[in-house]
C-alpha cells in the first residue's frame, strides 16, 4: 500500500518520497533514471527502474498504491523547443498510458507536478491560479495538456486530483539530494564556482528594479511537504482545487542570488554580464494563498537557507555530481 511517486529518485521526487516517509506514508518508487540516481531512493523504499512508456512496468508498480505523485517527465523548457516530440512523448504519451493503468488498476487519487511554465510571460506582478495560462514553450504546453488530461479523467473516470504548479525550486532538505539540473541558475552557479569560472548573468536590461529577472525560488523540502498535504486531502476526500500555485508571493532578482551565493559561500566572485537567454520572462512571482488556506502551504526556509542547503548538498556530492 502506500503511494507511488513517478520520478521518486531525482531531486524533487525524492524530497516527496522522503516528506511521505517523515508522515509516516509508505512510498514506492517508479523512474527510469534519466535524470535521476538509484541513490537518491531510501533504503527500503521499492524502485521499478522503468519509463511510463513501458506499460506492463507501470502497471505492475501501481499494484496495491492507494494514489500516485507524478513527478516524473522531461523537464527543460529551453531544450523542449529544439526537442518537442520527446518533450510530448514524456511528459503527455507517458501521462496518458498512466492514467489508463490507474484508472484498470482502480487507482483513483493523483498529485501532479505542474509548473509556472504554464503561464509563459504573465501580463500581471503577482501570478493567481485566476491569471491566464499561455505556454510559451513545448514544455509549458506539455504540463497545461496534462492538467487538461486530469480534468478529462476526473470526469469521466472518477480520478480525484490536483496540480501543484512548481515555481523555482531550490535548495536541499537533506545534504545527500542535490539538483544537478545542466540549465537551472543555481547548479550552473555552483558548477562555475566549483570549477574556477565566473558565474554568468543573462540580461540586464529587462523591466525589473535592477535589470535582471526576477524570480520566485521556493524550497524544495516547503514543496514536498505541500504533496503530502494534497495526498493526505485526497484521501480524506474532502475538497481540494484543481490547481495551486507553490509561490511565495516574493521575487528575488538573479542579481540579489548572485549576492547571497557570494554571502553564503564567501566565495569573492562578480558575475560576467551576458545577453538575454531567449524565452526568460522579465518577472513570474505567484501568491501561495490558496495553497496555504488548503495545503498548508508556507515558506518555511528563508532565501540564505535556499542557497545554504543548496551549496552544502553541491559540496557534499562530490564524484557523485554528473559531469
Ligand atoms: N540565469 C542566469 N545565469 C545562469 C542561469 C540562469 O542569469 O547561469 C537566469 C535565467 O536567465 C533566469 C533565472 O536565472 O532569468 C532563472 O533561471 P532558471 O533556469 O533557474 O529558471 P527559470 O525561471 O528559467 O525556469
Amino acid at each position: 500500500m502506500g503511494w507511488l511517486v513517478t520520478g521518486g529518485a531525482g531531486y524533487i521526487g525524492s524530497h516527496v518520497v522522503r516528506a511521505f516517509q517523515a508522515a509516516g506514508i509508505e512510498a514506492s518508487v517508479l523512474d527510469d533514471l534519466s535524470t535521476g540516481f538509484d541513490a537518491f531512493v531510501p533504503d527500503g523504499v521499492p524502485l521499478t527502474k522503468a519509463t511510463l512508456l513501458d506499460r506492463d512496468a507501470v502497471r505492475a508498480a501501481l499494484q496495491g498504491v492507494d494514489g500516485v505523485v507524478h513527478v516524473a517527465g522531461f523537464k527543460y523548457a529551453g531544450v523542449s523547443v529544439q526537442q518537442p516530440l520527446h518533450c510530448y512523448e514524456q511528459n503527455v504519451s507517458a501521462m496518458v498510458i498512466l492514467l489508463q493503468e490507474m484508472r484498470d488498476a482502480g487507482v483513483d487519487k493523483l498529485v501532479f507536478s505542474s509548473s509556472a511554465a504554464t503561464f509563459g510571460t504573465p501580463d500581471v506582478d503577482l501570478v493567481t491560479e485566476q491569471t491566464a495560462t499561455r505556454p510559451e514553450s513545448p514544455y509549458g504546453e506539455s504540463k497545461l495538456i496534462g492538467e487538461w488530461l486530469l480534468k478529462d479523467a476526473g470526469r469521466a473516470h472518477g480520478l480525484q486530483h490536483t496540480s501543484l504548479r512548481y515555481f523555482n525550486v531550490v535548495g536541499s532538505g537533506t545534504p545527500e539530494l542535490f539538483d544537478a539540473s545542466p540549465h537551472n541558475l543555481f547548479p550552473l552557479v555552483f558548477d562555475a564556482l566549483v570549477n574556477g569560472r565566473t558565474p554568468k548573468i543573462f540580461g540586464d536590461d529587462y523591466n525589473t528594479p535592477d535589470g535582471t529577472c526576477v524570480r520566485d525560488y521556493i524550497h524544495v523540502a516547503d514543496l514536498a511537504e505541500a504533496h503530502v498535504a494534497a495526498a493526505l486531502r485526497l484521501a480524506a476526500g474532502e475538497s481540494i482545487e484543481p490547481v495551486y500555485n507553490l509561490g511565495s508571493g516574493a521575487g528575488s532578482s538573479v542579481r540579489q542570488i548572485m549576492d547571497t551565493i557570494r554571502d553564503v559561500t564567501g566565495i569573492p566572485f562578480e558575475p560576467e554580464m551576458h545577453p538575454r537567454r531567449p524565452g526568460d520572462p522579465d518577472q513570474i512571482v505567484a501568491t501561495g494563498e490558496l495553497a496555504a488556506r488548503d495545503l498548508d502551504w508556507q515558506m518555511r526556509h528563508t532565501l540564505q537557507q535556499m542557497v545554504s542547503t543548496a551549496w552544502e548538498a553541491r559540496q557534499k556530492a562530490g564524484d557523485a555530481y554528473p559531469a
